[in-house]
């Protein structure tokens, strides 16, 4: 099929009216993002925009409408608050879902008994729909999946040969697409966030709801209040991953990163090849810029992109929203205190790991080390101590560790009480210490309670027959000392079930084991 490339003259867009009364298919343009319409009410027209987008036809269109009036016919009722949130943001970039009149069919409402309906502000839009004479039914004019098209060069890559005409009209004023809410439940309930705000609608019509996945994404066995929440979303052919930290701490961590692609602010200090999005507290300018530099990236030959994240509050939720879609939820929290939390039962070999993580480049931070410097000028923890176990631990002022030894570990409860004393000490010291991308390597960690302190938690785990072997040879001891130190920590499943990676060491490649998880990490 030829596509023919219009303008926005009389003439062109005319003849686009009458293409869509038709039954064929323009795209144009839009306050949020290019549209890919046809006739809402026909629906084999309907169904060829499926077709174009290779879009999933549970996923339903939004009609749009050129007069608010407009509205009355598609849906059973224009309720009190549909009418309040049309007086206050039509035209504009919000859609209204309510239940859906006997005139729109079953292609256009995806299967639902629901409509979204949308009065697009955009002057050409509004033409177009006045010009065809009938409600439009549109998604984004891209490839489903794609990043939305914000301006007219996208939609011709996405759309040349698949539909009959483009209008060109220029660049897109929101950059994201519109702000969508349903009417057809008891809670006003935003289904997609865009450039009309959760505030915006609530200063309106009082208390509404965000769908919880607009933020976090969807849980696999969670039901979509919109169908086009359940599909991964604009997304580049570029790996994208959030980082979520302050702008320094962004700096540095994707600077030293080897062949990947900034996707920041504009002014961030980053000597990797990059693509703003915006300026960091803009969040209309984000909004704008998104889409664009996700296609920059593809554009520029980006495999990796690690993205600034955006504030979450008014705009910012758009953005945001889009973001997390575009890296398939991929995050990448460097707040926690510790990267990555590395632990194990004893004998395994977390030590070599730990070393080889060193190499790489991590800020290790070493509990047992620590443990042993921890009595070191400390009145306060050797206060603490005698008042638990007796003055008599303390000689001189100076810690007697082996008569400490002796007390605290002559019972299970005196090792706990010795702990409760000795690991608070032992994280908030290494937590001083930490730099960004720090390992806390702790023999303890969970026993420690330090496990929600750490983004990812990796245990080496070893056969016991293997264990036992190495034990007895390193700290030379007998197997019976050996057994009651291993049998004291917690057994090989607890390390498995408690972390999000195992690396096995009964004599496997260990630097391969490595490389895989920290691949996935980063
Ligand atoms: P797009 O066409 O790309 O702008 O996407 C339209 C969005 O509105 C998609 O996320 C749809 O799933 C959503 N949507 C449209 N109609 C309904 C409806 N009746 N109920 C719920 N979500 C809808
Ligand atoms: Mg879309």
């Amino acid at each position: 099929m030829e596509t023919k490339i219009l303008s926005t003259s009389e003439y062109d867009i005319a003849l686009a009216g009458e293409i869509i009364a038709k039954g064929g298919l323009v795209a144009f343009p839009t306050e949020t993002v290019y549209g890919l319409g046809a006739d809402a009410l026909n629906e084999n027209a309907v169904k060829s925009i499926y077709a174009a987008k290779g879009r999933p036809s549970d996923n339903p269109l939004i009609v749009h409408i050129c007069e608010k009036e407009d509205i009355v016919p598609l849906v059973k009722e224009v309720t009190p608050k549909a009418r309040a949130l049309m007086d206050a943001f039509f035209p504009g970039p919000l859609t209204i879902i309510l239940p859906k009149s006997d005139r729109v069919g079953n292609v256009v409402s995806g299967g639902l008994d629901t409509v979204a309906v949308r009065m697009p502000q955009n002057d050409i839009a509004r033409r177009l729909i006045r010009a065809a004479g009938c409600p439009v039914a549109a998604p984004s004019a891209n490839t489903s999946g794609l990043p939305s098209p914000t301006r007219a060069k996208y939609v011709i890559e996405d759309m040349n040969g698949k539909i009959d005409a483009i209008i060109d009209g220029g660049d897109c004023e929101f950059g994201v697409e519109s702000t969508v809410i349903t009417l057809a439940g008891d809670v006003p309930t935003i289904l997609r966030p865009g450039a009309v705000t959760k505030e915006m609608i609530e200063s309106v019509i009082g208390k509404t709801e965000v769908a919880r996945a607009v933020l976090e994404g969807m849980k696999n066995d969670e039901v979509a209040a919109s169908p086009g929440m359940k599909y991964k979303h604009y997304a580049p052919k570029a790996q994208v991953v959030i980082v979520d930290a302050e702008k320094e701490v962004y700096e540095n961590f994707v600077n030293s990163r080897e062949n990947a692609f900034a996707l920041c602010f504009e002014g961030d200090n980053v000597t990797v090849d990059k693509v703003t999005y915006g300026r960091e507290n803009d969040d209309l300018s984000q909004a704008r810029e998104l889409f664009d530099a996700l296609r920059q990236l593809d554009e520029m030959g980006a495999k990796k992109v690690y993205a600034r994240i955006p504030h979450t509050t008014g705009v910012g939720m758009a953005v945001y929203n889009r973001l997390i879609r575009a890296a398939a939820f991929k995050i990448i929290d460097l707040r926690k205190p510790f990267f990555i939390g590395l632990t194990g039962p004893t004998g395994a070999g977390k030590g070599y790991v730990s070393s080889r993580l060193a190499e790489m480049g991590f800020n290790i931070l070493d509990a047992d080390k620590y443990v042993k410097k921890i009595y070191d000028n400390n009145p306060g923890i050797l206060n603490r101590l005698a008042s638990e176990f007796g003055n008599d631990i303390i000689i001189n002022g100076e810690l007697d560790r082996k008569k400490l030894a002796q007390i605290a570990f002559s019972s299970k409860e005196n090792t706990k009480r010795l702990n409760s004393i000795v690991h608070p000490e032992v994280i908030s010291l290494c937590e001083r210490d930490a730099k960004p991308l720090a390992v806390l390597d702790a023999p303890q960690l969970f026993e420690a309670g330090a496990a929600d302190k750490c983004y990812k938690i990796i245990s080496v785990i070893a056969d016991y027959e293997t264990r036992l072997r190495r034990i007895t040879e390193r700290d030379k001891i007998t197997q019976e000392q050996a057994v009651s130190r291993m049998n004291a920590q917690f057994d090989e499943s607890y390390y498995i079930n408690n972390s999000d990676f195992v690396i096995y060491n009964n004599g496997e490649d260990i630097d391969s084991q490595i490389k895989k998880i920290m691949e996935e990490i980063l």
